[in-house]
């Protein structure tokens, strides 16, 4: 078999819910890119790279064009040889930073997609098989609203109703950043949420998460997503101000930095996760060796593909660290995710984005696999088990490597 044509595309989906394009503070609107693979066999196999907003989405479109080129004629069953031919042979893969990796990680995506098509497998399966029939779920990023709807939140309240309604529907686990907008929807800055914080601020962030506990009681996990907008000051502040509140992690305290981890690990009670700026296995390996991160969360679209994040996992599974993959995207970050986390050993916890709910995303792929009562399903066909759909190919940018 050989790979005979690569289409990368940039997706333009229908209907986005409101125009805040790229704007954090709002809601990121996803530009999706993905690729489609093609061999000389039918088999066509289906990638993501998890930059779909603000600055990335261009620039990791047009390195997959690049890294394309590299791949034709190849064998798209030697995953092996595909990763490391792009990554030993094009210089700049080397430690490279997120845009490369990404688009490694589509291509990588997509042959595993072909390969589980070729030996008409689902993918867990040719990572090991099935570990479990469900993943627990957890509603992530409630500070956008929950559901098919955006209600942006700005007090105690509207993050308490936010995180019911993920609740009412039978999630146990709720996760939100909770300083990203004040009371008067405007966004915190670096100076409300680095250094030294104000008694204010952290009153804001406190009453905030009370709200939260109280309303979803004692069976719900909380976890407090703080994006690295906070610093090694700032989010030790924090974090002793609402430990009280039972908190499962708390997500990117810092930039990312093992060192700084490590740091901010030591004086805090809650444990902490990171890993979706975090990129192949070697800037995993001291966040591993060093032990400041209980969960490690790589997304299959940054961290090097499928073939990498194994790698990754199964060093991290040595030192009892567990595994949530980050999932940033279409349908088709989420379809391989939940075949990886379906298979791999020291699973923790699977992430559901708010924006996994809208139709304007959904419709870009064929199959859906939304999460019931908390628990998502795992995909059962070969390869990732979804594809991109017509309405994907209509509103897209495409370049076409042959
Ligand atoms: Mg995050």
């Amino acid at each position: 078999m050989k790979i005979s044509k690569v289409d990368v595309m940039l997706l333009h989906p229908r209907n986005l819910k409101d125009d805040n394009k790229g704007d954090f503070f709002g809601a990121p609107q996803f530009t999706p890119v993905v690729c489609r693979i093609y061999t000389d066999e039918g088999i066509f196999g289906d990638g993501e790279a998890a930059l779909p907003f603000n600055c990335g989405p261009e620039g990791v479109f047009y390195t997959i064009k690049e890294l394309s080129k590299l791949i034709i004629g190849m064998n798209p069953l030697e995953h092996e040889v595909i990763w490391d031919k792009m990554y030993r042979q094009t210089f700049w893969a080397l430690n490279g930073g997120c845009v490369i990796s990404a688009a490694m990680s589509a291509i990588d995506n997509a042959v595993w997609d072909i390969k589980g098509k070729a030996f008409n497998v689902p993918v867990y399966m040719l990572l090991g098989g099935k570990k479990r029939e469900k993943l627990r779920s957890y509603a992530s990023q409630i500070q956008f609203g929950w559901g098919t709807e955006l209600n942006l939140a700005k007090s105690p309240e509207d993050f308490a109703s936010n995180a019911l309604k993920a609740v009412n529907e039978g999630y146990d686990a709720i996760k939100a950043n909770f300083f990203v907008l004040d009371e008067n929807g405007n966004g915190f800055t670096d100076e409300h949420r680095t250094g030294f914080v104000t008694p204010e601020f952290l009153n804001i962030v406190e009453k905030r998460i009370s709200a939260v506990r109280e309303a979803v009681g004692s069976n719900v996990d909380i976890m407090v997503e703080n994006h690295g907008f906070s610093d090694t000051q700032s989010a030790i502040q924090i974090m002793k101000r609402i430990e009280k509140y039972n908190i499962l992690f708390l997500e990117e305290p810092s930039v990312p930095s093992p060192e700084i981890t490590k740091y901010i690990s030591d004086k805090i009670s809650v444990p902490i996760a990171s890993g979706e700026r975090i990129y192949t296995r070697q800037q995993f390996k001291p966040y591993i060796d060093n032990g400041s991160l209980r969960l490690i969360q790589p997304d299959l679209g940054t961290s090097g593909g499928i073939t990498e994040v194994k790698k990754i996992c199964d060093y991290a599974y040595t030192n009892d660290i567990s595994v949530q993959l980050h999932v940033c995207g279409s349908p088709i970050a989420l379809a391989a995710s939940l075949q990886f986390e379906a298979s791999v050993s020291n699973f923790g916890i699977h992430e559901n984005l708010i924006f996994n709910n809208f139709e304007c995303y959904k419709e870009l792929c064929k199959y859906e696999y939304p999460v019931v009562s908390g628990k998502a399903d795992i995909p059962d066909k070969p390869g990732i088990g979804n594809e991109l759909s017509e309405i994907a190919f209509k509103n897209c940018d495409k370049l076409v490597v042959s």
